[in-house]
Order: structure tokens, then sequence, then C-alpha cells
């Protein structure tokens, strides 16, 4: 079988991985999912044109052509707040009295800001005018009842949440999160939960893996450690296909101990590669069941288990969950290194961000061997080297892929 490109690897998984059932949460637990119906507005807001500003309403006619020398005199007639209604209509030469969110009264067309007027007993002064038409709301503005304000497969951030309540959405149709099992296999390893044995090495991919689907939003279940022999693994594989993903780490490739493939052909699972040409990565296996159930075959090594699931067990996540934003952002950054390269395999590499004068920079985080932890551990990105490039120099522009949570800077750009 031949290496297939990241590329078609990710179309492979995606074509496999399908949106699930519709559901039904509780408005504040809708945060962070994708909205599986239409949602309609049930009024309109504003409810009728309003004053955007503490200011006067008034006829942009009577103040054109006022400025600071020759001010216009207004009578003010009226003093409107929001959530009440304007008392009179609002005549030449008059104004009213008018606070943000407040209705605006007949007859006017502009409302200019209290800062640019001045009180003079029961008059306004104005002394320079603003556009006509200036701050006021028209009505509508933000929902216009029965119109689609938010449709099907909007990702809801606190925003969306607010328009929902706007909209009295107290329950609200998601799309389900998938069921996700992880098992760790190898006879090397020592659960969390086991005394330190100095000839064992600790399981991390669970953990990981663990991590990683919950920041997705996802609780996975834990299946703990399968040893490297036919009968435990199909018994634990077997467990995890109740799920709807099934996320095995090593074991996967052509080692005498890995039986993991074998283990999953002879559960009747359809295996559609096993081979991907990336580094780290290799090797990573991917199947369906008849019933639908996804299973990936993780490579055993840490950091490329945790780079297998960035790079294709999130996107396929995140498609299940209806959402259609499914890779993770890229943006382009200067190398701070060389790197050379072998050329006929994407390269992940793990580097932390920083900025000066010309923009973004990248730094390697360390050796970039796939079993050490810490490089991953502290990269707030990928920079991801094409499989036909095989060399890159310090100053060259690089496309970096940004890792959960990393999108947030130290000081704000204004
Ligand atoms: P394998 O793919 O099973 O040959 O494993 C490749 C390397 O990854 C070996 O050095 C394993 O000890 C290590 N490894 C496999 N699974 C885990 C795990 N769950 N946690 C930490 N290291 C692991
Ligand atoms: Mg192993």
């Amino acid at each position: 079988m031949n290496y297939l490109s990241v590329a078609d690897a990710l179309e492979e998984v995606l074509k496999h991985a399908k949106s699930k059932a519709v559901e039904q949460v509780a408005l504040h637990d809708s945060l962070n999912r994708v909205l599986a119906e239409d949602v309609k507005a049930n009024r309109n807001h504003p409810p009728y044109d309003v004053s955007a500003m503490d200011g006067y309403a008034l006829r942009f006619d009577d103040i054109k052509d006022a400025t600071p020398e020759n001010p216009v005199r207004l009578k003010v007639v009226d003093d409107i707040r929001a959530g009440q209604m304007p008392n009179i209509k609002v005549l030449q030469d008059r104004a009213a009295r008018i606070m943000t969110g407040a209705p605006t009264p007949q007859g006017v067309d502009t409302v200019i800001r209290v800062e640019d007027t001045q009180d003079d007993g029961d008059d306004v002064l104005i002394f320079t005018p603003p556009k006509q038409g200036a701050n006021i709301r028209p009505m509508g503005e933000n929902l216009m009842d029965s119109k689609v304000v938010l449709t099907q497969g909007t990702s809801i951030t606190p925003g969306v949440l607010a328009i929902l309540a706007m909209v009295k959405k107290k329950q609200v149709s998601v799309f389900a999160k998938p069921s996700v099992a992880i098992l760790s296999t190898g006879d090397e390893l020592e659960a969390l939960d086991e005394p330190v044995d100095d000839n064992k090495i600790p399981d991390a991919n669970s953990h990981a893996l663990y991590a990683q689907c919950k920041a997705l939003g996802i609780e996975a279940r834990l299946l703990g450690i399968a040893r490297d022999n036919p009968i435990e693994l199909k018994t634990k594989l077997s467990e995890g296909l109740k799920y709807d993903v099934l996320l095995a780490s090593g074991g996967v490739s052509v080692g005498h101990h890995d039986f993991v493939r074998p283990t999953l052909d002879s559960l009747g699972i359809t295996m559609h590669f096993w081979r991907v040409a990336m580094r780290p990565g290799h090797p990573l296996a991917v199947g369906t069941t008849v019933d639908g159930t996804m299973v990936f075959g993780l490579p055993g090594n840490p950091v490329s288990s945790m780079v297998c699931f960035e790079q294709f067990v999130s996107p396929a996540l995140r498609k299940m969950m209806g959402f259609t934003k499914l890779c993770r952002r890229t943006m382009k950054a200067r190398l701070t290194h060389d790197i050379k390269d072998r050329a006929g395999r994407a390269h992940f590499v793990r580097v932390t961000l920083s900025k000066d004068e010309q923009g973004y920079t990248v730094t390697f985080t360390g050796t970039q061997g796939s079993g050490v932890l810490m490089s991953m551990a502290v990269a707030e990105g990928f920079i991801v080297v094409p499989e036909d490039v095989d060399s890159l120099k310090a100053g060259d522009e690089v496309q970096v892929q940004l890792l959960q949570g990393m999108d947030f800077q130290e000081e704000q750009d204004t």
C-alpha cells in the first residue's frame, strides 16, 4: 500500500465522518455547540427608531446653519427615557431631551450628543450640526420580526447565545457530540494509578487524547491499557466499538508485537488506509465498522499521536459535531532557524510564536523527535513543511498552524 498525502488522508477521513443526531439543550449549555435549526426573530429590535446617544432629538433643518459663533437655540419640550414613550410631537425650533435606547419622538430626524450642546434654562444651544439622521438606530436594526436571524450550522459563540436569549430560546437544537473511547496499547505501559516501575513507560497517550477531546468539548471515556496480545486487544477494542469513535494508540506499525491492525481486521472493520506521508505521525490506521464507528489506530509515540489527533481526529470530531470550519487556523510567520528536511513527507515542526516590528516569527520548541513530548507540550503551533520542500532558511516565510487555546497574546494590538 502506498503512502497517502496528508490532504488525501484528511479527505478520506472526512468522507467517513458523519454529523450526529440533533438534541435539545438548555440555552446556556448551547455555548460552543452548533445550531441544528434556523432561528427566526419573534419581535422587532429595536421595536421603533431609538436614540443611540444621550442627547437631544431635533429637526436637522432647524440647526443646519449652527456655528460656534452663531449657535441655534431650541426649546426643550420633552424628556424621554429608555422604556418610556414620547409625550408630544417635536415641532419647529423645538427639541426633546432623550436617553440612549429611548424612542425618538415624531417630527425629528436627527439626534445630537449631549456633549456637543449646552443647556440654557429651558433651552438648549447647538453649535455644530451633526449629519442629518445621526445617532438614530432604526427599528429592526438588530432583529426583524419573523426573519431568520441565525441559520443551521452557526457556531454558538457568546454573541450568538445572546441573540438566542433575545428571541427567547430557552431550549436550543444543536448537533449531538460523538461518544469517544480511548485505548492505549503496549506491554511496557504503566497506568496513572500504578506505582512507578523503572522498567515501564508511563501512559501519556490516554491522557493527551483525553485532553485533546476535552478541548473540543467532548468528554471521552478512558478504556485503560490493552497488553500486546491479540486476545486482550480484541476484547478491549470490541468494547471501544460501542462508541462513535475509538482512538487506540500504539501497536499499529509493522513490529512483531503490533497486533492492532490484524485485530481490527478480525473484528470486521474496513480499513481505509494506514500510511500517511507525514512526520511525525506515520503510521496512522483509519477504519470504519458497518455501524459507522470510526476507528483511529494512532501511532504510539506521544507526539505522533497528538499530531495525528490534530490533523485528522479533530477535524472528524468537529464535522460530527456539525462544524463547517474543521481545520486549525493558520497564519504567516518568519522562520528564525534553517530547516533541513527530507522531502517526501509533510513535516509538522513544533514552534512558539513571537512578534517583532516586521510581524510574527516562529522558533523551534526544542528537539523534534517524535518521543520528545516536552517540545509538543510547550508548542503554540506547527509549521507545516510541505511534502515537496526539503529545506527552508531563517527569514523564510512559513505557514503556521495554531494550536487550540493559543489565540491569545500578551498585549492588545490597536
Ligand atoms: P508502538 O507504536 O506501539 O511501537 O509505540 C511506539 C513508541 O511509543 C514506543 O516507544 C512506546 O513505548 C511508546 N508508546 C506507545 N504507547 C504509549 C503511550 N500510551 N504513552 C506513552 N508512550 C507510548
Ligand atoms: Mg507498542
